[in-house]
């Protein structure tokens, strides 16, 4: 599933090629995404030019004017730029067709993603209203952090994972940036010392970070290609490495359960 970093290589892989492009044609193929597609895309968007491409925590907003195209990749959702698009596929359900000849395709075989559009960016939308702060913001520091998690006794773990609180951090982010500073994932938000939340903030950002330079190395991807997502892999510590030695200790990662999601730690490596 995409997470912020991936949303992020997204974002800049497609921006180059459609900042400053007028629309000239919209096709919906099929509009059954998550919600369905305005049957009307086309005739909103022809004619106008995509000013740049946003990043609000999983969404893409393409800015056009004071509107905006917003999109989710859901679980299975990609965005490709074709130069000489290939024939479409099954799974191929929107094109944007740009002035200079370049189209922008969304495919998404499962078909949990979203495009909707917003005619008014400025007013919100209530899919963007309730996030919190994004991971990278001034705003998401230790005092924030801290003030905002001593009424919380829920796991650092699922206070970090809510996107009210910070928007973006997933599942495996959430358990590879507790891993790096040190705390266990099922220990109580309120428990934790301002201290030990500023080491939180900077691994989840140094986290994303590596994960999104990671990323940079597949832009190209993004280009002609009509192969799979090409998602791309850390070399994770924790995640999804339950009884396999700790990199750095060589104690056999733990596997535990969180608010249903999969949670793994070093027991050596991450105090409660
Ligand atoms: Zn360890």
């Amino acid at each position: 599933m995409p997470e912020l970093p991936e949303v992020e290589t997204t974002r800049r892989g497609i921006a180059p090629h459609v900042s400053g492009r007028r629309v000239v044609r919209v096709d919906v193929y099929d509009p059954r995404l998550r919600w369905p597609v305005p049957a009307d895309l086309d005739a909103r968007m022809r004619g106008l030019t995509i000013d740049r491409v946003d990043r609000r925590s999983k969404y893409l907003l393409l800015r056009l004017g004071e509107a905006a195209l917003l999109v989710h990749l859901g679980m299975t959702g990609t965005l490709r730029i074709h130069r000489d698009p290939p024939a479409r596929g099954k799974h191929d359900h929107v094109d944007i067709a740009l002035d200079d000849g370049t189209l922008l395709r969304y495919r998404d075989p499962r078909r949990f993603g979203a495009m909707l559009w917003l005619a008014r960016a400025d007013d919100g939308h209530p899919l963007l209203d309730t996030l919190g702060p994004e991971p990278f913001d001034a705003a998401f520091d230790a005092r924030y952090l801290w003030r905002t998690t001593r009424a919380r006794s829920a796991s650092i773990k699922l206070v970090l994972m809510d996107n009210r609180v910070v928007t973006g951090v997933g599942n495996i982010y959430a358990n590879e940036a507790l891993y790096r500073a040190g705390i266990r994932p099922a220990t109580r938000a309120n428990r934790l010392s301002k201290a030990r939340l500023a080491r939180l903030v900077d691994a989840v950002r140094d986290v994303l970070h590596a994960a999104i330079a990671k990323g940079g190395s597949t832009l190209r991807d993004y280009v002609g290609s009509d192969g799979a997502a090409g998602y791309f892999q850390l070399d994770y510590f924790v995640y999804g490495r339950e009884g396999t030695p700790c990199r750095v200790c060589g104690t056999p990662i733990r596997r535990s359960r969180i608010g249903q999601r999969s949670s793994f730690h070093c027991p050596q490596c991450q105090r409660p």
